[in-house]
């Protein structure tokens, strides 16, 4: 995804201010910064999700595989699916856990038979390592599982609508610290297939996972590069005074 020039509006508020990054297949990016930088701004930017609150504006450009996401006859719904979501409270339907993952592929079109439909809740459950604790259990409420497997449920289900890209925002903050590994884990196995963005407010966790980092202050994307780079030698010096704790 290619965004240029981005600036968000609530009302008055100038939350992202001309903002321009590259996000490719191989890699993890993070987006770090203080509460309130605009991180979560930003990334509902790339699957349209600010156009829900209805005093936000989004000037500038994100393109998708070349694709204007903000065109005017672009399908939103099929948007969502190229670009899925995991929010920061696990959120499954209050339906069964087959359901949770069946519900996309089915509006979607993408099972002929009962099947196929199997077999892409079972692919998707696979790839979120969450199958082998789950197969017994299909038809029970997604909500029934731990919050981590809830968490692991929910990227299954963006998974099995076969997204380019996943949207995570701060995916691990109401999880303890063994569901959290886990999903950390998962984020790194899942990396190559698709095109991952992860908001953490966790700046150990944009160290463990990502191979690039994006830091944002006050509206501004004020440094992005290797996330090595990023916290052994920044550039900019708001960078090091937030890594080395001086603010935030
Ligand atoms: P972060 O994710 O870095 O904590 P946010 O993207 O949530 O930051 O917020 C960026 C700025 O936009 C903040 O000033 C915040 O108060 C404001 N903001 C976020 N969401 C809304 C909203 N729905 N309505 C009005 N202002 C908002």
């Amino acid at each position: 995804m290619r965004a240029r020039d981005v600036h968000v509006w609530y009302g008055e508020t100038h939350a992202i201010k001309g903002v321009s990054i590259d996000i490719t297949l191989d890699e993890v990016v993070a987006f770090i910064g203080p509460s309130g930088c605009g991180k979560s701004t930003f990334l509902r930017c790339f699957n349209r999700m600010n156009d829900t609150v209805p005093s936000a504006r989004v000037t500038g450009e994100i393109r998708l595989d070349g694709e204007d996401i903000y065109a005017p006859d672009m399908d939103v719904v099929q948007l969502r699916a190229r670009v899925g979501m995991v929010f920061q409270k696990p959120n499954p339907f209050p339906k069964s856990i087959y359901e949770n993952i069946a519900y996309g592929p089915r509006i979607h079109g993408l099972a002929r038979t009962r099947g196929e439909l199997d077999a892409i809740v079972e692919a998707a459950l696979e790839k979120a390592g969450l199958w082998t604790e789950v197969r017994d259990r299909l038809q029970e409420p997604g909500t029934a599982l731990s919050g981590g497997q809830q968490q692991r449920l929910c990227i299954a289900r963006a998974i099995a609508v076969d997204p380019e890209v996943i949207l995570m925002d701060e995916p691990c903050s109401a999880l303890d610290p063994i569901a959290t590994a886990k999903v950390e884990e998962l984020i790194d196995e899942l990396r190559g297939r698709y095109a991952i963005v992860i908001v953490t407010h966790n700046m150990q966790q944009a160290a463990r996972i990502s191979q690039k980092t994006a830091f944002f202050h006050m509206g501004d994307l004020v440094e992005f590069g290797n996330t090595r780079d990023i916290f052994t030698n920044p550039r900019e010096t708001r960078t090091k005074d937030y890594i080395t704790g001086r603010f935030g």
